[in-house]
Formats: C-alpha cells, structure tokens, sequence
C-alpha cells in the first residue's frame, strides 16, 4: 500500500471504520435507516477556542478544545478528555459513538460523550496545563452536570487534570465531586479507578483465552504502549502467569523471549515518563512489536495502529483491543479471515468507564467504596457483557464486534423507543 493510501486509511479509520462497524450490526438486526440515522448522529457537538499566554508569556496560542454528545437514550453523556495535538472533530465524534455503545454493552446507566483539546502536552508548562484545563472547563460548563456529563480521564490526561476540572467546576456550582471520574482518592476518587482499564483488559484477556484453549499461565503476550492502560494490564497479566514478551511506547520497543521484568518497566517509566533508556531486552520499532511471535497482541496506544499495512505480520491468534478503535476495518477484515480472535474496544477497555460508573455512584451517595468490591463488581459486569456477546456471535454467526454492536444497539434503540426521543 502507498504512504498516501495508508495515511488515509488510518485518517479515515475513525468515522468510517465506527460507521462500518455500525453498519454490519444494524444490517443483522434488520434496522431500516432512519433508525441507523437516529443512531449516527450526535446530540450536541461543541467546540471552543481557548487563548493561552505560552513559553513564559511570550506567544498567545489559541488552542480548539472538544465535546461531542452522542447519545444520551440509557443515562447522562459520558466519556474521557484526550490531551493531543492529532484530536480533530471527527475523531471526537467518532469516539463519542464509540462511548455509546461500551455503556449499553457494559449495561451501565450512561450515554456516550467525548472530548478533547488540539495540544502537545509535554510541550506545555504545568501552569499552562493548569489553565487550559480550567479555561476549557469554563467554556464548556453550561453543557456539563452531573446528570448531564461526565467527563473522564483519556490519553493524556490524568487524576491531577480531573481534580483541576472539578475544582474549576465547583467554583460556580458547589462542590461537585462526581462532576467528572478519575479524580484523585483524595478528592472523591475511587479506589481502583487508575488501575480499572487495564486491569480489565487483563481479566478479558484470561476469559479469551479460555475461549480458545489457551492457557493464561506461559501465554506470550506483546503489549503496543505503557501508558496508564498498557502498564496496569501488563502489572496484572505478569501476575496472573502470562509472559509479557513485548511492550513498547512512543519511542519504541522492548522484547525479550523470556518475559520482560513489567513491575521493573513500570517504576522505570514511571520516575522517567517513558521507557527510554530501559535498557533490558532487544530495542525494537513499534511496527516490529507488532509482528514479534506470540499468542496474545494488545494495542493499547491509539487509533489505527494496525492497519493493512502491519496487518500481514502479526502472529498472534488473539487480539485484545485496550486501545480504542486500533484497527482499521480493512485490518480487520483480513484478521479475522486469517482465523485471528478479535475481542473489540467497547468490551476489552470497558473496565475504565465501568469504575467510573462506581466512583460517580460513590460521590452521589457520599459514601466510600471499598477496593475488593469495585474489582470485583467490575469483573461481573465485563463477565456478564462477554457472555452475553460470545452467546450472541454464537447464534447469530457472526465476528465478536459484530455481536457487541447488536447488543448495545439494541439497547440503546429500546431505550429509544420507551422514552419516545
Ligand atoms: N476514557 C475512557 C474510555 O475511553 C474512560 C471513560 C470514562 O470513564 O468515562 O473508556
């Protein structure tokens, strides 16, 4: 494939791959198209520009920040707050769907929101960071609320950004805690809520495997990014008796056939920001971490990183999508006629929003949850969910996406119907 077709493919991965996706699901469930338009569209969709003083006060930059309202049919819109120079309203768009859809599978009383603002974080001071984040909050308050929005960590952004968000928040509303999830422990925060995405992965990852008569313990798992949602499911994975072979960020790739040291990994990237300068294993690039040997591979970096031009090498026979909307339809297509089990974003990172549910359901009622319980509520509901799809694709023949998309359209559209939208 050319450079050029390439890079449109993975450009146009978002909205089209989300509306392909979409499309083989209302396809099965027979729905005509003014239900598929009522689907697509989004309810609200806001941006906004935010002036900031940078580099010491020298330049103003005028940065566009995001919030995109999908659906709210099942509860109040939510979703995460993504910090990168690449965010563009289409993606937001398409990410929003995307939350849509993970809260009906996941059976939790939200809609699907998501937002974001065109910036390089490391290029910003914490003070810029500060602001921004609080400008941004100022700007889009009058569509935010606690029955209303709820917004949430995503790349990029993290506990200390929400408690900015809810403070800002808070100054014209009373203190609002459950305004926006992934907040400090301090501040209203639930415990297990930094580890919950990737420690679902993880727990997905094991019942997959399970699926397809591979056992957990020795199974060679490559991990592409160790952000908050990589790391978490590589910690968790180790400890569970998988050998991490394969772990990587922005600046490149690890291997080591033998397992990599992840909770060595994880102090390291932790003191330093990245993995650069981990000196254990062979240095690899991102696109050969994705073609090294071994039985599970989990994107969990951004959208589009397998596409059909890293498609052809990857050997894994399971693929568990941490990331959201990791591959492109095309990639898919061919992975899955390749005989390779696809367990889709709105199932295998559901454990994030999952969490979040808890933590919003703490701060409404005032009253702490403790660790235990929230993993092991959240096992039940990511449980429940795979059951529910792996039935579901069973009877109706159909890819595990497929299958997911059908559940939670069909919930999304029941909700429809009974509240006459
Ligand atoms: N950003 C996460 C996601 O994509 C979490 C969203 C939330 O907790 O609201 O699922």
């Amino acid at each position: 494939m050319s450079k050029n077709n390439m890079k449109e493919e993975i450009s146009c991965c978002c909205h089209d791959n989300q509306t392909i996706f979409l499309d083989k699901a209302i396809k099965q469930l027979g729905l005509n198209t003014d239900q598929k338009q009522l689907l697509l569209h989004s309810f609200r969709e806001i941006s906004v520009q935010i002036p900031l003083k940078v580099g010491g006060g020298e330049i103003t930059h005028t940065f566009t920040g995001y919030r995109v309202q999908h659906n709210h049919a099942r509860g109040p819109f939510k979703g995460g707050l993504r910090y990168h120079p690449d965010v563009q309203i289409d993606e937001i768009r398409a990410l929003a769907q995307l939350m849509t859809w993970k809260t009906a599978l996941v059976d939790i009383p939200f809609g699907g929101a998501k937002g974001g603002i065109s910036v390089d974080p490391s290029l910003l001071s914490i003070e810029e960071l500060e602001t921004l984040t609080r400008r941004f909050v100022q700007k889009m308050e009058p569509v935010l609320g606690v029955n209303e929005d709820i917004p949430a960590p995503d790349v990029n952004t993290n506990p200390q950004v929400m408690a900015w968000f809810f403070d800002e928040y808070s100054k014209t509303n009373g203190s609002v805690p459950g305004i926006v999830t992934g907040k400090p422990i301090e501040l209203g925060g639930l415990k297990g809520r930094l580890e919950a995405t990737g420690y679902g992965v993880a727990y997905i990852t094991s019942l997959a495997l399970e699926q397809i008569n591979i056992p957990l313990k020795g199974a060679k798992v490559v991990i592409q990014g160790f952000g908050n949602v990589g790391s978490y499911a590589a910690l968790r994975l180790q400890a569970m008796g998988a050998s991490i072979v394969g772990i990587s960020d922005k600046d490149g790739g690890l291997f080591d056939a033998e397992g990599i040291d992840i909770k060595a990994a994880a102090q390291f990237a932790q003191k330093t920001g990245g993995l650069k300068g981990f000196f254990e294993g062979k240095l690899i690039s991102n696109v050969a971490l994705l073609a090294l040997p071994c039985d599970v591979l989990i994107p969990a970096a951004l959208e589009g990183t397998v596409h059909c031009d890293t498609e052809a090498d990857v050997k894994a026979k399971l693929i568990i999508e941490a990331a959201n909307m990791p591959i492109t339809h095309m990639a898919d297509d061919k992975l899955r006629k390749r005989g390779v089990t696809i367990v889709p974003d709105i199932l295998a990172n559901a454990g994030g929003v999952i969490a979040s549910y808890f933590e919003w359901v703490q701060n409404i009622q005032r009253f702490e949850w403790q660790r235990s319980v929230v993993q092991e509520r959240m096992e039940e509901h990511l449980s429940r969910a795979y059951k529910d799809v792996v039935a579901l694709a069973k009877e109706t023949d159909v890819d595990l996406r497929t299958a997911a998309y059908q559940v939670s359209v069909s919930r999304v559209l029941r909700a429809i119907e009974l509240r006459g939208f």
